[in-house]
Parts: structure tokens; C-alpha cells; sequence
């Protein structure tokens, strides 16, 4: 028995897969539903008891089944520049009604937005409050240069979250309850927990399955994070990898994919990998879930940590702590032409994490967007990325 057919593997998909279910019933019963950005603290509509579904997980989704590039041709054909995140345009041609056969999520009749992973999200938010002629309930987390949130920036957000809360609760006509807050907060930290034992499965060397197999539990994390089954169906899913007979030998080298996956090509950049017998055993974003706090202040200081919304100097130190943790040999950088936030500091950080004795190779492409991938230049990186984990295990021996 290998991952993928584990049956904790196939209940978390399912309870994954769930969510735009639960979505279209509320629709059904009348009930309000909204879109909520990736790292705004899901805790607040869970405990209104409101169903909220993502954009961004749903264009990684689509992106995935080949639907990346004609829903961004469609959005290029409403008028939005090539130029911006594709999981942003993918959204708001989804909100056009643009996908074959019809969208998968419902029209949200609130948005939910926090600009703690870009300012791109706030841009593509507004106008869909705009165009949708819906509420946007904004939580703003400014990017600051320091590399933890100081108490001026913690009251801030203790306002915003207090104005927030009591507006949210007044337009859906649901009253704010500490208990139910605070029994959003205990899944979610729960959840977090069960989380992490999952990720420190791959420091193991002889860890029979690849990292990128967490990629697929992520849109649970981010929509479910706050349900008390959740951490139970992962602790499920913990106990039968932990169960799986080890690898017979470790693998080759041990990569961190660094970006988010190029989703349309996911195929060709695992194949020349899995050929390698080269395991991803590390990458930024699925540890970036699995974060846990105390009470409210802790709450907000953990939202303002992003990947996006941290410094350079944090985030070498995080990217360096991760890849010693994991046994990771060398880095594999995807420089995704959509985030730029993000790509924007990584040849700064591949620098730094080079200087700390990883092997580090680039390759561009785009996480949504099929146009951004070049396969030629990709196999070369790969070529590359091999011929110096070589040389450095030769110089080692
Ligand atoms: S620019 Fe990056 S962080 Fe912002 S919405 Fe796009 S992928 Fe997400």
C-alpha cells in the first residue's frame, strides 16, 4: 500500500471536497456566503457560524485540471492586464461567470479580505465589491520591517478586529459570541497542531512518501481549519503514514520546492524528480498553516507572520531552520511570474541560502498561467540543480 491509497487520505479529500457543497446548500437555505482571502483568520466567520469559500484554493484547483489558461484568457477579455496574479484573475472570471459549465463555488454576498500576503488581494477585492455590489470587510495587516509585530501594530489590529466582528455580525444578523470565538480558536490551533506532526513525518530519511502529497490537503487547512473533525481526520491520516513500510534506501537528495507549484505543469516538474529518486521533503507554504497561538494578540501576531509579510532576514532564517529540519540537500526556486511579492525577494534569499551551503536553482513559470513555463529551460535547471548536488557530495567524501 502506497499514500495515496490510504483510506485517512481519501475521508480528508472527501471532507476537503465538501466545502462547496456546504456552500451551495447555505445558498439553498438562504443563507449568507462568502469568499475569504487565503490568510484571513477564518476564526471570525467560523465562529458566526457562516460558510466562506476561497478563491485562490479553487483557482489552484482549476489550474491544476487544465482550466488555468482559459479562465485567465477570460479575464485578459474582460479587460484585466496579463500582468496581475493569476489566481486573482482566474477569481474575478470566475465572478463573471466565466467557467464552463459553471462555477464550482457560489457568487459570495460578502468578501472577506486581509492584505497580510499582498496588496494585489485588496486590489482584486475591491472590485469585486464593486462589480457584485456586496460588503468588503477589510482586516488591514501593513507590511512592516520589523521581524515581529511591536504593540503599536497589535492594537491596531485589536481595533480593526473588534470593528470588524461587530459589522460582520450586524450584516448577517448573527450575534458575536466569546464561547463560539473562542471554540473557533481551540480547532484551529488543534488543527495546526495535527498539522505540524504530519509535516515532521518527512524528517525522517527513510519517509516512504514525497511532500508535495501535503499540497493536497491544504484547501482543508484553509477552509476547515477551525472544525474540531479536522485535526481528528489528520491525526487519522498521521497515524497510517507512520504506518507505511519506510523506503529501502534513502532517497537520492532531498529538495524544498520554494513558491508555490506551478499547478499546470505539475507533471513535468515532478518526472525528471521522481527519475532522480529526489524527494520534496520541504517547501515554505504548507508549514505556513500549521500555526498556533494562545489568545487573541497571539491570533493577530500569527496572521501578520505570512511568508509575503515577513522580512528577508526572518525569512532566510525560517527557509534555513525548515531545510536543516528536513535534511534538505538542495533548493528549488520557482520564480512564479504571478506573485511577485514573493518572487521579487527570492534570487536575494537563494543568495542567502547558497551562502549557507544549499545547492539553489531557479526556474520560472507561473502557478496558474500555462504561458509562463518553459520546459527546455526547466529540464536544464533540473540538469543543473543534479550536477551540483554531485560535486558537493564528491567534495564531501
Ligand atoms: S500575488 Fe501572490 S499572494 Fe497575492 S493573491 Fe496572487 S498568489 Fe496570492
Amino acid at each position: 500500500m502506497d499514500s495515496f491509497s490510504l483510506p485517512a487520505r481519501q475521508k480528508l479529500l472527501d471532507f476537503g471536497a465538501e466545502s462547496s457543497r456546504l456552500a451551495w446548500a447555505a445558498k439553498d437555505r438562504g443563507e449568507p456566503v462568502g469568499w475569504m482571502s487565503t490568510k484571513f483568520p477564518a476564526e471570525i466567520p467560523a465562529a458566526l457560524g457562516l460558510v466562506t469559500c476561497c478563491p485562490e484554493s479553487q483557482a489552484a484547483a482549476l489550474a491544476s485540471a487544465g482550466q488555468g489558461g482559459p479562465l485567465c484568457s477570460a479575464a485578459d477579455g474582460l479587460g484585466f492586464c496579463a500582468d496581475l496574479c493569476s489566481y486573482s484573475r482566474i477569481g474575478l472570471a470566475l465572478a463573471a461567470g466565466c467557467q464552463e459549465g459553471g462555477s464550482r463555488i457560489p457568487l459570495p454576498d460578502f468578501l472577506l479580505c486581509c492584505n497580510n500576503i499582498c496588496c494585489n488581494m485588496l486590489q482584486w477585492y475591491q472590485n469585486l465589491a464593486r462589480t457584485l455590489d456586496i460588503p468588503l470587510f477589510l482586516l488591514d495587516i501593513p507590511y512592516t520591517a520589523q521581524n515581529e509585530p511591536d504593540g503599536e501594530l497589535i492594537g491596531y489590529l485589536r481595533a480593526q478586529f473588534s470593528t470588524l466582528t461587530r459589522r460582520l455580525s450586524a450584516f448577517v444578523g448573527r450575534p458575536w459570541q466569546e464561547e463560539a470565538f473562542s471554540r473557533a480558536c481551540r480547532g484551529a490551533v488543534d488543527s495546526a497542531l495535527a498539522w505540524q506532526e504530519v509535516g515532521e513525518l518527512l524528517k525522517d530519511p527513510l519517509c516512504p512518501w514525497d511532500g508535495m502529497e501535503l499540497f493536497d490537503y491544504m484547501p482543508v487547512l484553509v477552509s476547515r481549519r477551525c472544525d474540531p473533525r479536522t485535526a481528528g481526520l489528520l491525526r487519522e491520516l498521521g497515524r497510517e503514514l507512520a504506518a507505511l513500510p519506510q523506503a529501502e534506501r534513502p532517497a537520492r537528495a532531498r529538495l524544498m520546492l520554494e513558491g508555490t507549484p506551478c499547478w499546470p505543469h505539475l507533471r513535468q516538474v515532478l518526472a525528471p524528480l521522481r527519475q532522480a529518486n529526489i524527494r520534496i521533503t520541504a517547501d515554505t507554504i504548507t508549514p505556513s498553516l500549521g500555526f498556533v497561538y494562545q489568545d487573541l494578540d497571539g491570533l493577530l501576531r500569527a496572521y501578520c507572520g505570512t511568508i509575503n509579510g515577513s522580512t528577508l532576514a526572518k525569512g532566510l532564517a525560517d527557509r534555513a531552520r525548515l531545510c536543516r529540519e528536513r535534511g534538505v540537500d538542495g533548493i528549488l526556486m520557482h520564480l512564479n511570474r504571478s506573485c511577485r511579492p514573493w518572487s521579487g525577494v527570492l534570487p536575494q534569499l537563494g543568495r542567502g541560502l547558497a551562502g549557507e551551503g544549499w545547492a539553489v536553482v531557479s526556474f520560472d513559470g507561473d502557478q496558474a498561467d500555462p504561458g509562463g513555463f518553459a520546459g527546455a529551460q526547466y529540464a536544464t535547471r533540473v540538469q543543473g540543480l543534479l550536477e551540483m548536488l554531485e560535486k558537493g557530495k564528491e567534495a564531501g567524501a
